[in-house]
């Protein structure tokens, strides 16, 4: 099977399934569509090393649209002579850049590019930690799909952008190298207010009141991971918390988050979730990352690790779409452990998040409802992929 036809097998599965645009798959089906390739190769981590991204984000201004932020950005030169950051950061107004010692720094920022300039060359025996602030309303991406989102209900991310280039979306809420082989460690130091709860990737370590009912809420997550992956999700969440027994020797814990009246229906559509994480760890390998975590919000499905965003609305106490909470758990092996270097090759992440999948279908209800699954697929990629792919290509070899 072709590269293209795993994709176009992805993106079949979710019409058939889940309602149009509601699941990650179909973000990456844009970059099959040759409308959205990646581009030149950013070559950034050729010479500078991320270690860790320290987000600090001030929500009390959600509902004037704004966030209010500064990050810090712990990092190293992997080569001599580095006298220049080029970070990406979209929308947002910079207001200042400090060095280490708190000494400001020269910056240019224009066309979501922001250039600092470092107080001299650097290299790789200069670890230094470089501050950002910055303000403004953050960006969405015009497909609905992606970006940073200020809701009366849920204040969150999707980390990844149907129709931006390129598809890694970290860059609407805090500067980074937004490509997909980047990875650092993350925390996230977090303001809100109104009794909000705040889910990270991680894990929380702790939550600090700040008079009224305004909170700090630190997470931390250690091991690295891309831009595209760092998540938030924000609301007047309550949480159902279980356990997993690892083949690891220890029990994983797992958060599935949702408004308090919503928690029953989740819990319902996700009466197989560890059927799923037994499949997966079975197939391939005791499961890496400290937690399990869903949060419901109004969009997504979006995979990222421990934190993983998925829609309210496909969480109805039904099993209809439990699918796509597989899918969704599938690439915590398959895209968040093992990521793509570059959006054509999106079949890694999405390839097989789609066919673990299938594989916790046959392990649920047995091997013909994979075999029915598999030949629908194919039936219509058969007969959708080329208006999908906006017509057929064939290149020569
Ligand atoms: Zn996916």
């Amino acid at each position: 099977m072709t590269i293209r036809l795993l994709l176009c097998s992805v993106v079949t599965s979710i019409a058939l399934s889940v309602p149009a645009q509601t699941t990650c798959q179909r973000t990456k089906h844009c970059s099959a569509q040759g409308q959205a390739k990646g581009g030149p190769q950013d070559l950034r981590s050729d010479s500078i090393d991320l270690l860790v991204t320290r987000v600090h984000l001030n929500l009390l201004d959600a509902p004037n649209d704004l966030i209010h932020a500064m990050c810090v950005l712990r990092l190293v030169p992997k080569v001599p002579g580095v006298t220049q950051l080029r970070l990406d950061l979209i929308d947002l107004t910079v207001g200042s850049v400090l060095d280490e010692s708190n000494q400001p720094l020269g910056f240019s920022h224009a066309n979501g590019v922001l250039r600092v300039d470092l107080a001299q060359p650097a290299g790789p025996a200069d670890t230094m930690d470089i501050t950002v602030f910055y303000d403004g309303e953050p960006a969405v991406d015009p497909s609905n799909f992606g970006g940073f989102y200020l809701e009366n209900t849920y204040i969150y991310n999707l980390g990844v952008a149907f129709d931006a280039q390129s598809h890694s979306y970290g860059r609407a809420w805090f500067p980074c190298f937004d490509n997909f082989v980047e990875r650092c460690a993350f925390s996230f130091h977090v303001t809100t207010r109104g009794g909000r709860k705040v889910w990270c990737n991680g894990a929380e370590l702790g939550v600090v009141s700040l008079g009224g009912d305004t909170t700090l809420t630190h997470w931390s997550i250690d091991e690295p991971i891309p831009s595209y992956l760092a998540s938030v999700a924000v609301a007047n969440y309550a949480v159902v918390h279980q356990e997993f027994p690892s083949i690891g020797g220890t029990n994983i814990p797992v958060d599935l988050v949702a408004l308090p009246g919503d928690t029953t229906q989740m819990k319902n559509s996700f009466l197989h979730l560890q059927d799923a994480f037994n499949r997966f760890e079975t197939c391939f390998g005791a499961y890496s990352w400290n937690r399990i975590g869903y949060c419901l919000a109004s969009r997504g499905a979006m995979e990222h690790p421990t934190n993983i965003t998925y829609p309210d609305f496909i969480a109805d106490g039904t099993l209809q779409y439990e699918a796509t909470m597989a899918h969704e758990l599938a690439h915590q092996w398959f895209g968040d452990l093992v990521t793509c270097d570059r959006a054509e090759e999106m079949y890694i992440n999405e390839g097989f998040a789609e066919y673990l999948s299938y594989l916790f279908l046959e392990g649920v209800y047995g091997p013909d409802r994979y075999r029915s699954t598999v030949r629908a697929n194919h039936y219509e990629m058969l007969r959708r992929c080329h208006w999908e792919d906006g017509g057929a290509v064939f290149r020569p070899r």
